[in-house]
């Protein structure tokens, strides 16, 4: 039996197979094992949302739209459920909202969190147009660290930071996602209260540092 629950499992599955560099029906049904099924592949291709040739499985425009979508809501339920719900176990629930999200409230959900590039497990989410109208326009509940104030509490939700420098620099200072910082001072420099140590950070690295205030 064929839902379209199950048809997404299979789409999700070939958008990740082609972030791993492409595959086949062969790998497919490797990587779901008794969740495959050749129903769902056979109803995702009359809906015009595949194409198969042989043993090769590629998107059409919808098909790929489709995915995009549903990756792009498990990906943010994840740290919804991580960061700001506090739930350790986060893909149980992230399962569940990506098939009942629609785009609003997806889109809804990108803004809470700051429009953020990358889920828990450090795989990109899809860009929405609430990315693309552009971050600093809307309200977002979660906030660079620079937007604290002095004696103000936030936890660290996501790090923005480009270089593998900065990666490393925050994260040997213990700053990381789940980390509550207390701001010290923001002049000359940055510096936060980790609860174990008091960090100095500049500016630009301070920024990348992405928060929910907590008070
Ligand atoms: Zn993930
Ligand atoms: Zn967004």
């Amino acid at each position: 039996m064929t839902d379209t629950r199950n048809e997404d499992e299979h789409l999700e599955r070939i958008w990740r197979m082609e972030e791993e560099g492409g595959g086949s029906l062969t790998l497919l049904r490797t990587h779901m094992g008794k969740d495959y099924d050749p129903l769902d592949i056979e109803s995702l291709s009359r809906q015009g949302c595949l194409e198969v040739r042989g043993d090769e499985v590629a998107f059409t425009d919808p098909g790929r739209e489709r995915a995009r979508r549903l990756i792009r809501a498990h990906r943010l339920a994840e740290l919804l459920v991580r960061d700001i719900l506090g739930v350790p176990d986060f893909e149980a629930g992230a399962c569940e909202l990506e098939h009942l999200a629609d785009t609003k409230v997806v889109d809804g959900i990108c803004t809470l969190l700051g429009h953020p590039a990358c889920c828990p497990h450090g795989l990109p989410i899809p860009r929405g147009d609430c990315c693309r109208a552009g971050a600093r326009e809307v309200t977002s509940v979660v906030v660079p660290l620079t937007e604290l104030e002095p004696g103000k509490v936030g936890r660290v939700v996501f790090l923005e930071a480009s270089d593998e420098r900065e990666i490393r620099l925050l994260g040997t200072s213990q700053i990381r996602p789940g980390t509550e910082l207390r701001v010290r001072q923001r002049r000359p420099c940055y510096v936060v209260d980790t609860g174990t140590a008091a960090v100095a950070l500049d500016e630009a690295v301070a920024a990348t540092v992405k928060v929910l205030p907590l008070g």
